[in-house]
């Protein structure tokens, strides 16, 4: 074990502590909250699968304390000037980075992800709530819409309390990328945490006690999808739900919030392409490829599991990529080396190690990994995988995986990867490698995603429009459209006093 190693595990060991003194609860109209009936499940690490403690399992009835405190919160939170928002969100941005430590380690021996990632996502965490902050004034602006006799303007106020809903993947990362714009828009949030990746909430719900936001303005619940989570999406109180996770959990929030109308935006799924062609710049493209896919220990939704490489380049690129990927360091995530950490839960590597089976029965070759690290002790390690010889209609082709797992599948021209490609039921990213620009273009145009890279990996553009089409799911986040999911649009009409009115009963 590295020096560097074993003083992280002695850091993270002193920060998870109070996680086993004390059962991690809920966080209610500003006061931690060991729920209705207090039952708990237990929490593991996926490092070695032993407990980091209880949570509380929230009922319906907590939920419905946490929406009520968001709704008598919610008057006032909404009236606070755009400037006043945007300095208790500044504050939160300064305090995440005071905490970025703990948070990165916190969630590394949660989930799972490499420290090395964690401590970025932490920095990004604050990152989006200074973004948001910084669009708070701006957030009920809207239109001037003129006609020849009547002046139209509109402006946007915030919608209500809302449900955010995350999953495990990197749940620091995504709370703060939906939560932060809900409260500069003036919302109050109840947020349920995943059950699988509870405990870096607990440091936001901290936080935002700490940053100045009012009692019930930010409110958590722990607790399963099927009660805490469903609950939420019920309840009359709440107007929106932002939820990111799986395709199929994401049609059960839409219909859930169906009977009181609520909107719902929601991020899902991807089996993303990315496609690199004969004149692709062969160094660059072979990085991206493997960063997207084994970064993040491949549980992220914009990873390109699926690689089309062309005929041309095919023997030389899979060659050096097998090579890379058997040289990815496994190991514990709190060890700054690891580049690929255990995964999430047992189960999760139970149904990733599923997907090695469903390659050989189809005949695909597992040219590298394809099992159990078992060497690295008891934790849910698995060896960063690809699958070459394999067409776009085997399962490992079409199912999102969610590990640091690759698909390699061979193309001859643009035709032909543009309909294999398009060819699933998802439609989150696609990423282009090709030094002809205009072909670049014409693919982006085609591919049928909310977002393309052309000859780049997924960078971060907090204004640009970030979701999915087909069973990626419905709506937008970043910039402006975060605001457009979370507040009400008004037009107002006024006349200049000149037009005729249609006279009736004179
Ligand atoms: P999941 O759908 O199982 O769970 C997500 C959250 O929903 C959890 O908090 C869970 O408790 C809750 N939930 C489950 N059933 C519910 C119900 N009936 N009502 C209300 N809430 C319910 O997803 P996961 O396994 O935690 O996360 C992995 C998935 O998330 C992958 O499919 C991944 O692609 C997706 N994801 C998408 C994006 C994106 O931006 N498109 C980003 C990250 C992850």
């Amino acid at each position: 074990m590295s020096e560097q190693l074993a003083e992280n595990i002695k850091k993270a060991e002193n920060y998870l502590q109070r996680y086993k003194d004390q059962a991690t609860g809920h966080f209610i109209n500003g006061k931690s909250d060991s729920g209705s009936e207090g039952r708990t499940f237990e929490n593991v690490t996926p490092v070695d699968n032993s407990s980091l403690g209880q949570v509380v399992e929230g009922t319906a009835e907590d939920i419905d304390k946490a929406c009520t405190a968001a709704e008598e919160a919610f008057t006032d939170w909404s009236r606070l000037s755009g400037k006043e928002r945007k300095k208790v969100l500044h504050r939160f941005a300064d305090l995440i980075v005071v905490r970025a430590e703990e948070i990165a380690m916190v969630e590394s021996m949660d989930c799972g992800q490499p420290i090395r990632f964690m401590k970025a996502a932490a920095i990004r965490g604050s990152e989006n709530f200074r973004f948001f902050a910084d669009k708070a004034p701006e957030a009920a602006n809207g239109q001037s819409l003129h006609q020849d006799e009547h002046l139209n303007y509109t402006k946007r106020t915030a919608i209500g309390p809302v449900g955010v809903i995350t999953p495990w993947n990197t749940p620091f990362m995504l709370a703060t990328w939906k939560i932060a714009p809900a409260l500069a828009a003036g919302c109050t949030v109840v947020h349920k945490p995943a059950e699988f990746s509870p405990l870096s909430a607990m440091i936001l719900a901290e936080v935002s006690k700490e940053a100045g936001l009012p009692d019930g303005v930010w409110n958590t619940v722990n607790g399963f999808g099927d009660v805490a989570g469903k609950k939420l999406t019920e309840h009359p109180a709440i107007k929106a739900i932002g939820f990111v996770g799986e395709t199929i959990t994401g049609s059960y929030i839409i219909a859930q919030g169906a009977p009181t109308l609520k909107r719902a935006h929601v991020e899902l799924g991807g089996k993303n392409p990315v496609i690199v062609f004969d004149d692709a710049d062969f160094d660059r493209a072979l990085d991206a490829v493997v960063f997207m896919i084994y970064s993040l220990n491949g549980q992220r939704c914009t990873s390109s599991s699926r690689l089309f490489i062309q005929n041309g380049i095919k023997e030389r690129f899979l060659t050096a990529l097998k090579e890379r990927v058997s040289k990815i360091r496994v190991g514990h995530p709190l060890d700054p080396e690891t580049e690929v950490g255990p995964l999430v839960h047992t189960s999760h590597f139970e149904k990733v190690l599923s997907y090695v089976d469903a390659a050989k029965e189809e005949n695909a070759t597992v040219a590298v990994g394809g099992e159990a690290r078992k060497d690295l002790g008891s934790g849910n390690y698995f060896a960063p995988t690809l699958f070459t010889d394999a067409s776009n209609q085997m399962k490992i082709a079409r199912e999102e995986i969610f590990g640091p797992v690759l698909t390699a599948i061979a193309f001859d021209n643009e035709e032909e990867v543009i309909s294999m490609a398009n060819d699933t039921n998802y439609g989150l990213t696609g990423y282009v490698w090709t030094k002809d620009s205009g072909r670049g273009i014409r693919m982006a145009e085609a591919i049928e995603a909310g977002m393309v890279w052309v000859n780049s990996e997924n960078n971060r553009n907090l204004p640009s429009p970030f979701g999915g089409v087909k069973q990626s799911g419905i709506g937008r986040d970043g910039g402006d459209y975060s605001f457009e999911f979370y507040m009400e649009t008004k037009n107002i009409c006024v006349a200049h006093g000149t037009h005729t009115i249609p006279v009736l009963g004179k």
